[in-house]
């Protein structure tokens, strides 16, 4: 005789997400790191300029610094008084003459605008005439092809902020203000399991030996990269048998040295689920229907000093909890404040007429009219569903999605970039 099941309400996503953000405090020990290996990490001071950038107004082409009311003759020969390579600072600008400039080169004193080289007709030095000059073709316009004193970052400013996440762009404006070293947020370490006795590894048993019931792994593969991503150190700890004593002892030897311990599968409540009276013989659990679909259950808990987030099995719902629920944890265990990337309102190229109690997060993919695809099969099982796709539609509850329909769309990269 099966018990009746206990229906636990449904946890609506916001929700589950505010409460593990509220476990999330920042991990002590922010490390100094080489500018160069900062990608990808957390910013855990503010970046603020000790300099102008640029430093001195300069020109942005190859050419020559005028005064540009001196410019109103293009049959005029004006002597090109000096040279000014990038690197090098010129003198004041005689009257009547113009400077040969190039690209980054401060802009003399007197000058007020650039002439791209393309604009001028040049002439080499003559006898009688001992310096080089040029034909003004195009009167030029006061300050054209200056590019000013701090437009790019002015002396004072914060460029970046504790908590931002430092791009490949980030690391160059870092180095632009002198920073050669960046304070960053520690890594989080992460100790990865399966569970489920019908996982095999692909490439220790072939198609052909699998016995019946038996799958592969799928979940261990996009996890550990995903996570690897996200800058966190990872022990893969590979596949736990579905045994209380298996369990119990993998998360008491995880809880030791990480800062999380990540499942999948095994947080519903069936029999062989072992991941609930194991994390609570060692620490604290809770059990949550998430209101989204895929990846109803999910668990949080506390092993020891460490983390515990348990994901369900079905490899799309493991995939898109850990995009809503774990990147953010993480991200905001080291400190981060842009958690959720920012959706984009597209119009819907197919039709969604049953609407679910559930929130859903539909797998798509943009068309080259501007639309969105659906991926036919939208079932928890479907991994291919996750490849197809470029990206997810958050689907309120209760709503149904007529063809053209404004939807709200996250592209898979901004996630895990
Ligand atoms: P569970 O959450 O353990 O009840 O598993 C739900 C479903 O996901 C079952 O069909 C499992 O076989 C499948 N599953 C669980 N873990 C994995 C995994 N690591 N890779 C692929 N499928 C999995
Ligand atoms: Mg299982």
């Amino acid at each position: 005789m099966s018990q009746a099941p206990v229906r636990t309400p449904l946890k609506p996503l916001d929700v589950a997400l505010a409460e593990l953000l509220a476990h999330a405090l920042p991990l002590a020990g922010n490390e100094r790191v080489s500018t160069f290996e900062a990608d990808g990490r957390v910013l855990a001071e503010d970046l603020v300029s000790a300099l102008d950038v640029p430093a001195h107004d300069n020109s942005s082409m190859d050419g020559y610094a005028v005064r540009a009311a001196e410019c109103g003759d293009p049959q005029a020969w004006l002597p090109v008084s000096q040279r000014i390579p990038a690197g090098f600072n010129g003198e004041a600008l005689a009257t009547g003459t113009v400077a040969r400039i190039f690209t980054g080169a401060p802009i003399p004193a007197g000058a007020d605008a650039v002439v791209m080289q393309e604009d001028c007709t040049a002439r080499a030095a003559e006898a009688g005439d001992a310096s080089p000059a040029v034909q003004v073709q195009k009167m030029p316009q006061s300050g054209q092809w200056i590019r000013r004193r701090g437009e790019d970052v002015a002396r004072g400013d914060v460029v970046l902020r504790h908590g931002e996440r430092l791009s490949p762009a980030s690391l160059g404006l870092a180095a632009s203000i002198g920073f050669g070293e960046l304070s960053v947020a520690p890594r989080v370490r992460v100790a990865l399991f399966s569970t489920g006795d019908e996982l095999v590894m692909p490439g220790e048993v072939a198609p052909a030996d699998m016995k019946p019931g038996a799958i592969y792994n799928s979940n261990r593969f996009f996890l550990r990269a995903m996570l690897q991503r996200l800058g966190c150190v990872v022990t893969d700890l590979g596949i736990v048998p579905d045994r209380l004593d298996a369990t119990t002892a993998a998360l008491k030897g995880a809880s030791q040295q990480h800062d999380l311990i990540l499942t999948s599968g095994g947080v519903s409540v069936g029999e062989e689920d072992h991941i609930k009276p194991a994390v609570q013989s060692l620490g604290e659990l809770s059990l949550w229907q998430l209101a989204i679909k895929p990846g109803k259950p999910f668990a949080y808990g506390r092993v020891g000093a460490a983390h515990f987030i348990g994901l369900p099995g079905n490899p799309v719902s493991s995939f898109v909890t850990f995009l809503l629920l774990v990147r953010p944890f993480l991200l905001a265990l080291q400190g981060g404040t842009e958690l959720a990337p920012s959706p984009i309102t597209l119009p819907a190229h197919f039709v969604w007429p049953k609407a679910d109690k559930r929130r859903e997060f539909l797998r798509v993919r943009r068309n080259a009219a501007g639309g969105l695809d659906l991926f036919a099969n939208q079932s928890s099982g479907v991994l291919t569903s996750a490849v197809w796709g470029d990206g997810l539609v958050d689907n309120p509850a209760g709503r149904t999605i007529a063809h053209g329909d404004p939807v709200q769309f996250i592209p898979f990269p901004a996630f895990l970039a």
